[in-house]
Order: C-alpha cells, then sequence, then structure tokens
C-alpha cells in the first residue's frame, strides 16, 4: 500500500476501481471507465461499519474536519467539484438544487472569487437564507430570472424542467452542467434558448485527479458542511427524509 500509514485516516470515495485499460481510462477519462466499480453499488461498503477499499482509489482527509463533517465532502464534495470544473470559473454561476452537492460548491466556488445564484424549490425561503448564510450573492425559487444573466449554471436537482429554465438565465457563450445520475424527462425547449453558442452537457462520477484537486481545496479552506447524522440502522429514514427535502444540506450513516 502506497500514500497511507496506519492510523491515517482515509476516505473512500464512489469512485472505487477502475481497469486501467479500456479507450476511456487510457484518455484520461477514468469517471466514464467501461469496467469501473463503485462503492456501496459494485464494490461492498458504504453502507457498512467496516469496508476494505483500494488505496489507490483512496484521499487522506484534511485535519480540521472530523469524521461527520468529512464525510459529504467524499460524494456530494467531488461530484460538485467536477461539475464546478466543467463550469470553467464562470464569474456568474447559477447553481440549481441548493441541497448536498451545492452547499459544499457554493463555498468552493465562492473561494475561487465566483458569485453564486443560488435556486430552490419554489418559495423555499429556509433553503434561500442557507445559500444566503453560506456566500451565495442571490438567492431565489427556480422560477425567478436572476437579476444578471448566468456565465454557468449546474442542476443538481433531478427536475428535466430545469434545462430550459437555467438555459434562459444564461448568457451567450455559457454552459449547462446537469450534475445528477438521474433526472426527470427534459421538456421541449425552443431552439433559441440554445442558441448563442450555450453548451448543454452532463457531468458523471469523478476521477481521482478531481479528488486531489478538490481535497486540496478542502485543506486549504476550510469547507462548512451542514450533516444531519441517523445511525446505520436508520438508513431508509435518512433516504425517505432526503427525498421529501427534509434536510439541510447532507445525511450521514454513522457506524
Ligand atoms: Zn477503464
Amino acid at each position: 500500500m502506497t500514500g497511507f500509514a496506519r492510523g491515517d485516516r482515509a476516505g473512500v470515495p464512489w469512485l472505487g476501481w477502475t481497469c486501467g485499460t479500456c479507450r476511456f481510462c487510457t484518455r484520461g477519462q477514468e469517471n466514464l471507465c467501461d469496467n469501473a466499480r463503485f462503492t456501496g453499488y459494485t464494490l461492498d461498503g458504504g453502507y457498512a461499519e467496516y469496508v476494505t477499499a483500494d488505496a489507490r482509489y483512496c484521499f487522506r482527509i484534511p485535519a480540521g474536519y472530523d469524521d461527520i463533517e468529512a464525510a459529504p465532502l467524499l460524494c456530494a464534495g467531488l461530484i460538485g467539484y467536477r461539475a464546478l470544473a466543467m463550469a470553467g470559473g464562470a464569474k456568474r454561476l447559477g447553481l440549481y438544487g441548493f441541497g448536498a452537492a451545492a452547499h459544499i460548491a457554493a463555498q468552493v466556488a465562492r473561494h475561487g472569487g465566483q458569485d453564486v445564484y443560488a435556486f430552490t424549490r419554489p418559495g423555499d425561503d429556509t433553503g434561500q437564507r442557507f445559500a444566503l448564510s453560506l456566500g451565495a450573492v442571490w438567492a431565489g425559487g427556480s422560477e425567478v430570472r436572476p437579476p444578471q444573466a448566468l456565465d454557468a449554471a449546474i442542476i443538481f436537482a433531478p427536475v428535466g424542467a430545469l434545462v430550459p429554465a437555467a438555459l434562459s438565465a444564461t448568457a451567450k457563450g455559457g454552459v449547462v452542467i446537469c450534475a445528477g445520475i438521474h433526472m426527470s424527462d427534459i421538456p421541449a425547449f425552443p431552439y433559441a434558448l440554445l442558441w448563442g453558442e450555450r453548451t448543454l452537457r452532463s457531468v458523471a462520477n469523478l476521477t481521482r485527479r478531481d479528488g486531489e484537486a478538490f481535497f486540496a481545496i478542502a485543506a486549504e479552506t476550510r469547507i462548512r458542511t451542514s450533516v444531519r447524522p441517523y445511525a446505520l440502522a436508520d438508513a431508509n429514514v435518512a433516504l425517505a427524509d432526503l427525498r421529501e427535502g427534509r434536510i439541510e444540506g447532507a445525511a450521514v450513516l454513522t457506524p
């Protein structure tokens, strides 16, 4: 094993193993590996008290974060970071769906000098206040146009109708990034929303390079994660609360 010593805290992310030989791995896109294995899905662990993991895919947890605070960095934090990288340093950055991923991405974006515009479910005043408390320059419902056109938007909510909404809030040359694994159908929209060299794309998984870059930032600036711990036996309660939007930030299962 390299990179870790006995007693080090190791973070085990979603991407647990890649083949290193497929056409995606060999061109630096191991996040798209045809043979990838994922923690808690095709690899045991994740929803468990003990886990074995391939050290090459694990990350060192920076000092200053306790275990529960660090947990969301490994999932929500990493996917949010890759989406943020796709936004290419956009000055005016919209985040649609202000949950676990967005609340971390907002802080990283702000650290990088970007202005965050947070879009929540219509009427979600609590969510909007939460976004402003984390440094967003503006917060409003997803049905509202922001005061200025965005340079990029990331959609974290699994709601297809947000795609035309985000495109119409985005300036020429801007990019709209879908960061969820699933999304409801995207409704038809006029080509004019895409015209002007706007780009629409998705983001999948992470590469180890993303993780290293992200944890370097987490070590440099203290990211505040909002967490609600649940006992491992209450995993289904946590999932139900998440589905119903009853969690601010991230749910964390503890063994
Ligand atoms: Zn591969």
